[in-house]
């Protein structure tokens, strides 16, 4: 049997895997400003070169792809699996304690850097599972190709380029997720959208709204500016919408509105004031009162948008309740309002609320919007279940938003991405994990995207262990070096199955 084989190998090869992979931690391959010749900077280009020589040493046939991906081949027969890793990794975070994310150190059972568990050591991993079974000898009737991107962090157009070029291949996984294994990733629908209109010059009005800042998170703060009603009327006001919607507002008489072209607006470091007919400051504050409105809530993932308190729809949900003007921009915050009330995570108010039993709910989160007077600018981000496409969710949402005075960006969304959990695929990685885990392997189910989301037949398996926090894209990342060793055998027990 090859299993004992395969084991003693990795088993004896520990020290040779941990320099490898130290080689490739060692090197921030970030992305950074393209180059002639290195599409993702130089930091990418460099971790490609190492990847190359690496698998290069091991004897596997390597060939570079525009320098955003390289692949690495073994086996004589026709093409069976693909193998997705990538050596790109995420910004480093400041509060590192164990060793610094470039200096990769050995501590106890684990090895620490940046990249350890995202997704260099993974790679590693892949690529020992392959050089055993070469070196081993093990026949294989078909081939397997390790395929090595550099953009994964930031989009994964290098795989869009690779694919530009090449087949799928008949099966594929990536090991830049979860162990058992992730067979289903629902859809997405993120857009921006905005508005120009006419100012007018009624009070009371909403001058500012500021809050958010990335798509794919909910907004844990947000903040307004209300000119022409009292203070202790906002209050009330206030008081009766945090106990609606659980969100903390603190409310302070300012000087004048501050609009929300500048960052500074909502930071307090106000640069220039000056309201919609132009009167100074002093003048402004003479005729009507300012108000600031501070939302707190909860951040969360935009895919897990119940588990969050969402300071901007709180926010919308306090506004519509207040006496203001009508106005067209005013007009279109209540028609956000409407379409995003607050607690609705599911796209009810949308129209466009489904669920599917594999795959859940759809989830919406409202995330990003910067309102003057006179035009605002959104972003929200949906999570698809099986079922969903363009037809029945952006295309209806579009409708809507034009019904109110706003355009969303384009109705473009990406599809759920299901491979059967009976397949024979599926079934056989999942056999390899229980194998070697004795944890009973069952598909896992995903709000998220991984790297294989637009394979047809692709899905993520490993390398985090179930219980185990490898601190990923944040300080102190680790890898467990026997999860490394086992995740090796693993896939080359996977590999023997899929490809011998
Ligand atoms: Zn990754």
């Amino acid at each position: 049997m090859y299993k004992e084989k395969i084991d003693t190998y990795i088993d004896g090869k520990r020290e040779e895997m941990l320099a490898d992979l130290s080689a490739l931690v060692r090197i921030d391959s970030q992305k950074s400003e393209a180059k002639e010749g290195m599409p993702y900077g130089e930091g990418p280009a460099k971790v490609l070169a190492a990847g190359t020589a690496i698998m290069e040493k091991y004897g596997l046939t390597v060939k570079n792809y525009g320098n955003r991906v390289i692949t690495g081949d073994f086996g004589e027969g026709e093409k069976e699996l693909d193998i997705l890793a990538h050596l790109d990794i995420v910004p480093v975070t400041e509060d590192w304690t164990v060793t610094q994310p470039f200096e990769p150190k050995i501590v106890g059972d684990r090895i620490y850097g940046r990249g350890t568990a995202d997704d260099k050591g993974p790679a590693i991993a892949a690529l020992y599972a392959i050089r055993a079974i070469k070196e081993l000898g093990l026949p294989l009737k078909k081939s397997v190709r390790l395929i090595l991107g550099s953009d994964e962090e930031c989009g994964s157009s290098d795989l869009k380029y690779y694919y530009g070029i090449e087949k799928e291949a008949p099966y594929s996984f990536t090991p830049d997720a979860d162990f058992p294994l992730i067979n289903i990733e629902k859809g997405r629908f993120a857009k921006s959208f905005e508005a120009a209109y006419a100012d007018n010059e009624q009070f009371p009005k909403v001058v500012m709204l500021k809050s958010g800042s990335k798509v794919n998170v909910v907004p844990q703060k947000a903040e307004a500016v209300v000119a022409g009603i009292e203070k202790d009327i906002l209050e009330k006001a206030a008081a009766h919408a945090s106990v609606e919607t659980g969100v903390e507002f603190i409310i302070e008489e300012c000087s004048g509105p501050v609009y929300a072209d500048s960052e500074e607006a909502v930071s307090g470091k106000e640069t220039e004031k000056k309201d919609q007919a132009g009167r100074t400051g002093a003048e402004q504050a003479d005729a009507v009162v300012y108000c600031i409105i501070h939302a707190k809530g909860q951040a969360a993932h935009a895919s897990t948008p119940a588990d969050g308190k969402n300071a901007l729809t709180a926010m919308l949900h306090l506004l519509a309740a207040l006496p203001i003007a009508d106005s067209e921009g005013y007009r279109r915050l209540k028609g956000l309002h409407t379409m995003f009330p607050y607690a609705d995570t599911c796209g009810e108010a949308l129209g466009i609320r489904c669920s599917e039993p594999q795959s859940g709910e759809l989830t919406m989160c409202f995330s990003v919007l910067d309102y003057t007077p006179e035009k605002l600018r959104g972003e929200f981000d949906s999570r698809l279940p099986i079922g969903c496409n363009a037809t029945n969710t952006s295309e209806p949402v579009g409708r809507m938003f034009e019904s109110y005075g706003m355009k969303i960006a384009d109705t473009d969304v990406s599809n759920p991405h299901c491979v059967p959990g009976d397949s024979f695929f599926v079934k056989t990685l999942l056999g390899s994990f229980e194998r070697y885990t004795g944890i009973k392997g069952e598909p896992l189910s995903t709000g998220g995207g991984t790297y294989v989301h637009n394979l047809e037949r692709g899905v993520a398996f490993g390398c985090m262990m179930p219980d185990v926090d490898n601190h990923m894209h944040g300080d102190d990342e680790f890898m467990v070096i026997d999860t490394l060793l086992m995740s090796a055998k693993i896939f080359a027990d996977a590999i023997m199955k899929i490809c011998g």
